[in-house]
């Protein structure tokens, strides 16, 4: 179903002279680690070491192989540009192979005239050859570039969609190939255009319009519950490409501003339970946008974006709303 390039792993473990090497894995490669440790410490000679805690993006990069290994290498993800890596680091980005193309002409009759094309890094391998088949059925077929944090073209991830903001105004619709709801609806609130799925895993094609509106009503309870909140916990990740320090910094500030009280709180798994602690009235994460958003239900207080937090306090408008953003 995927190949993990483990030759091309063997060959940058050579070339580092690595005799121990950290393997991190998302949580979709977990039950494959094993398999991958014992390949790879046949083949080079190696120590492999798998790391357990989870990990969700390139962002999560670990940030302690150093103490137990030479070397990192990082399965499943693209590499973050924008984000500082030593050359000790092989990001592995794995390809999944779903067969889509008994979706396509059902999908034709939905698709309008002008169509941006985006995706995740598991399927930009099939990006093109979705742009030739709908451009010879007669649509115009934009890609777009990321910013800074976005290493290929038309990739989107939870946190950044710059890939389909950058050519929102050129294009009629967007055609989003990849599974889950997450990355569609920020391109979505993004562009505040229709965002067709074309969801090769679940062998599917749905638009995101109905999420969209139900999400839209869990975060405009979540910002009314907050406004009458008289302390915030304001979280910062500890995590390398999550951490943003000064913006939490200015929301303390801004919360202060307001005549409420903030705390600083630096964690790396953000979970209810760990939350638990401490008694605020709510809180504002900072980490990965998709904290709020996905786990709304399982924590107890309401818990923010940044650009949520700015509408509770009255300082901006939901009118404006859209989903918090990591730009490189
Ligand atoms: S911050 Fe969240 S959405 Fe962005 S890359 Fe990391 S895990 Fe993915």
């Amino acid at each position: 179903m995927f190949d993990l390039h483990l030759a091309e792993v063997a060959a940058f473990i050579r070339a580092k002279g690595a005799r121990r090497v950290a393997l991190q894995f998302p949580e979709g490669l977990k039950p494959q680690s094993l398999e991958v440790a014992d390949e790879i410490e046949r083949i080079t000679g190696c120590i492999c070491i798998i790391l357990g805690d989870p990990c969700y993006g390139a962002c999560d990069l670990s940030a302690s192989y150093r103490s137990f290994a030479d070397i990192l290498v990082h399965f499943g993800h693209s590499n973050i540009p924008s984000m500082e890596v030593d050359d000790n680091v092989l990001f592995v980005e794995v390809r999944l192979d779903y067969d889509f193309t008994g979706l396509l002409q059902v999908m034709l009759d939905r698709l309008a005239p002008r169509v941006g094309l985006v995706t995740t890094v598991q399927h930009l391998h099939q990006l093109d050859m979705l742009k030739e088949w709908l451009e010879r059925n007669g649509r115009t077929v934009l890609i777009g570039r990321g910013d800074g944090r976005i290493k290929n073209a038309g990739q989107v991830l939870g946190c950044n969609v710059t890939a389909a903001s950058g050519i929102k105004d050129d294009v009629d619709q967007f055609l989003y190939l990849g599974s889950g709801d997450f990355h569609p609806l920020a391109v979505s609130l993004a562009t505040r255009k229709p965002v067709i799925v074309l969801d090769p895993m679940m062998q599917e094609i749905r638009d995101v319009e109905q999420l969209k509106d139900k999400i839209l009503r869990q975060r405009h309870g979540a910002i009314t519950l907050a406004s009458d909140a008289q302390s915030f916990g304001v979280i910062i990740s500890s995590k390398p490409g999550q951490q943003r320090k000064a913006l939490a910094e200015a929301l303390k500030a801004k919360i202060i501003g307001e005549g409420r009280k903030a705390f600083l709180i630096v964690m790396d798994n953000v979970s209810p339970d760990q939350l638990l602690a401490f008694q605020v009235d709510a809180f504002v994460s900072t980490a990965c946008p998709r904290l709020a958003i996905d786990d709304y239900l399982r924590y107890r207080k309401p818990m923010l974006t940044p650009i949520e937090l700015e509408v509770a306090l009255g300082l901006s408008d939901w009118d404006d709303y859209v989903f918090d953003s990591f730009l490189g």
